[in-house]
């Protein structure tokens, strides 16, 4: 029997069309959300002009779930801090990052009316300085970028907590077996907005969904089970 979570980021409006996969799959998620850069209204998905200018994901945009429809799109999932407005380590001072990683905390709490311990670190972008004021602000895990082999339960520092790999890695399904060879926890994650408005994208992404339900030696779990 091996454990499975999963974990998305930075509530784009993509999400809708994926949670409504893993409710279909009795999939657990959490959902890691920044607050801070929310409309009241939901912002759908689009292609930006030809010659936008500013960021994109190959020139789309996974839109943004509105504070009006947080509880709807994301009822019944886990969610975690991602700071109010993606405050990233090293780009601005530890003071600015952990009162973004506290106040969305605080808001997510009173949003979802559930203790949201758990963190995922903007850009993956960590210092021994930010690990420390995020444990001491009473955070009890705090998602990296950093990829691990085999059971990634065995974390030194929940701090520092490692997935197994993006959801789009070309070995996930090695790294999953590796797990499933010495059991433990298989762990990954993701941006919606990755798969735009590509059904073979998505597609692919409930297949993967699908197989690991079907799976009778797989449980899902909330990453916050993992450190738990
Ligand atoms: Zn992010």
């Amino acid at each position: 029997m091996i454990r499975v979570a999963q974990c998305w980021d930075d509530g784009v409006a993509t999400d809708i069309r994926l949670t409504e996969i893993f409710r279909k799959h009795n999939a657990k998620a959490t959902f890691n959300l920044c607050p801070g850069i929310m409309e009241d209204e939901t912002v759908m998905p689009h292609w930006f002009e030809p010659t936008y200018r500013g960021w994109s994901h190959r020139g789309f945009s996974g839109g943004r779930v509105g504070k009006k429809d947080l509880t709807k799109v994301y009822g019944g999932f886990k969610i975690a801090s991602h700071c109010m407005k993606h405050e990233t380590v090293g780009r601005v001072s530890l003071e600015e990052f952990i009162r973004g990683a506290v106040d969305a905390r605080k808001i997510l709490e009173d949003t979802f009316g559930m203790e949201c311990p758990g963190f995922a670190w903007p850009c993956g972008a960590t210092s021994d300085d930010s690990v420390k004021a995020l444990r001491d602000a009473g955070f009890r895990y705090g998602r990296t970028t950093v990829n691990v082999s085999g059971d990634a339960s065995r974390c030194e520092d929940p701090l520092r907590l490692a997935a197994n790999c993006h959801f789009l890695a070309p070995d996930f399904w090695m790294k999953f077996d590796e797990v499933k060879k010495t059991g433990g926890v298989f762990y990954f994650w993701g941006h919606s907005y990755e798969m735009m408005d590509c059904d073979g994208l998505w597609k692919q992404l409930e297949g993967k969904i699908a197989a690991i339900s079907e799976d009778p030696e797989v449980q899902w779990i909330d990453v916050i089970d993992i450190v738990s």
